[in-house]
């Protein structure tokens, strides 16, 4: 792509934001309105591309793109005018006669960078934030998923305010070429080394960004867990998209005492949802991915309690349990983003808790325990972007919550309020009145007058 898209796209944006239409609560929600129709309507077309772009089933492109979206717009359109509410705050006694409030503001054009493994809420879900918050926006769709890239190029002039969201299609070149150009603010959803590129690129013109990255999410489960249960949530969530979601579970830390059952129901579990059907989608989205994955079981030194075979002409890997593999082989290393399972054991809890401490922080964790105490102590001890007791992933569809990592998994968060918070300006107002206009506090100073002053302030 040339710099001449680019450049006037950023511009159209930039003058659709000057004309100061996206500011009122109508227009917003009238945007946000044509975001759920895009979804209700599109959903056929939308479910098509995310088949080819990375062979997903029907259902789970409703689930991890379609619902997840049309959920969150949901909840922005009935909250927003509550969010928009200026603050008022307390003033203390010196402060007399005044008042003091927080009043949000729209930043401007705000910079979307998707990846490809959940092309449409990564990329509609930061919009929804974006809009809600009274925003022009532009998309960059990751080049890796192509059709759904497309497709979003072609939609979104179709149903948003075309001087107010745009989509510019390209890769890594394009990205940066955008980012020259100085935003209000960057959303970027991506891998953490890729992050720290965005980060750089974005310095020079100031643009603030907000994060969110990967990581090795963890699994705790402990004696007295329900497995039956784990071991459905744990194969339900971990290989839907062929693993790859960013808070999908990178690892299970298992207490040693019921470490074999938890895999044998594991394997069972995995068994059924292929026969089911509904864990298709073992298709690697490249072959970069898919030789990445390919490596981690050639190197491993565990034990393969299931699957293991990969068929690069189709990009296809089974789903896939490893015990114990070596702590410091690359599949304990690197995040996986793959449908492949390690299942270590732990003998203390302690144990567990300083392996997971002992690397980044990730973006998820998940603890699976009967005991409302443990479930608390793992929460207060494992820091992390968000954890979930007793199921995988889930907090993610709840807006009522920010969504966002830590250190090495992300800065900054989204999601419902927090979205509106994330792409708006705080603005501090202070109101004060002509009278009184004590006399005191201006020179030339007394020594009467700084000793008032002494006592007030
Ligand atoms: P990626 O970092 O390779 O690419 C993301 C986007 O960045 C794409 O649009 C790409 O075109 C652009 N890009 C790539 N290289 C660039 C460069 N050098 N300069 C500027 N732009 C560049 O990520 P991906 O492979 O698409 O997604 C996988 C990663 O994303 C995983 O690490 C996963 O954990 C993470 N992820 C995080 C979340 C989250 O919500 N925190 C969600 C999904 C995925």
């Amino acid at each position: 792509m040339s710099a001449e898209p680019v450049t006037a796209a950023v511009e159209r944006m930039r003058r659709g934001f000057a004309s100061g239409r996206t500011r009122g609560l109508e227009w917003r929600l009238e945007q946000l309105r044509n975001l759920v129709r895009l979804l209700d309507e599109q959903e056929d077309e939308v479910a098509a591309a995310l088949a080819e772009d990375l062979g997903r089933s029907k259902q789970e492109a409703w689930f991890g793109d379609i619902a997840s979206t049309r959920g969150e717009a949901v909840y922005a359109i009935k909250h927003l005018r509550g969010w928009m509410k200026k603050q008022r705050q307390p003033l203390s006694v010196i402060q007399y006669p005044g008042s003091a409030w927080i009043q949000y503001e729209p930043l401007g054009v705000v910079l979307i960078i998707g990846p490809w493994n959940y092309p449409v809420v990564l990329t509609l879900g930061p919009l929804i934030a974006a809009l809600a918050a009274g925003n022009c926006a532009v998309i960059k769709p990751s080049e890796l998923a192509p059709a759904t890239s497309a497709l979003l190029a072609e939609l979104v002039p179709k149903y948003f305010d075309t001087d107010a969201v745009a989509v510019v299609e390209g890769g890594a070149d394009v990205t940066q070429e955008l980012l020259a150009q100085g935003f209000d603010h960057a959303i970027f959803t991506g891998g953490t080394e890729v992050g720290k590129k965005i980060m750089a690129a974005a310095a020079p013109t100031l643009t603030p960004v907000t994060l969110e990255l990967g990581g090795k999410s963890p699994v705790i489960v402990t004696a007295d867990a329900d497995l039956d249960v784990v071991a459905r949530r744990l194969s339900w969530v971990k290989f839907m998209n062929s693993g790859q979601t960013c808070i999908a579970p990178d690892y299970v830390l298992a207490d040693h005492r019921i470490r074999d059952r938890l895999v044998d129901k594991i394997v069972e579990r995995i068994g059924e949802f292929e026969r089911d059907g509904s864990a298709d989608g073992r298709r690697i989205v490249n072959e970069r991915q898919f030789d990445r994955l390919a490596g981690y079981l050639e190197k491993t030194r565990g034990t393969v309690a299931v699957g293991g075979r990969s068929t690069r002409s189709s990009l296809s890997i089974e789903p896939t349990v490893v015990i114990d593999p070596d702590p410091k082989e690359p599949l304990m290393q690197e995040e996986i983003f793959g449908p492949i399972l390690p299942i270590l054991s732990y003998e203390s809890l302690d144990d567990a808790i300083t392996f997971v401490n002992g690397r980044s922080k990730p973006l998820a964790a998940y603890f699976f325990s009967g005991s409302a105490a443990v479930q608390q102590h793992l929460v207060d001890e494992i820091p992390s972007g968000g954890a979930v007791i007793n199921h995988i992933a889930m907090h993610y569809l709840v807006p009522q919550l920010p969504f966002g990592g830590v250190g090495a998994s992300g800065m900054g968060a989204y999601h419902g309020r927090w979205g509106f918070e994330a792409l708006s300006h705080r603005k501090a107002v202070l109101k004060k009145t002509f009278r009184p206009d004590l006399r005191l506090i201006y020179p030339p100073y007394t020594d009467f007058a700084m000793k008032i002053m002494r006592k007030v302030f």
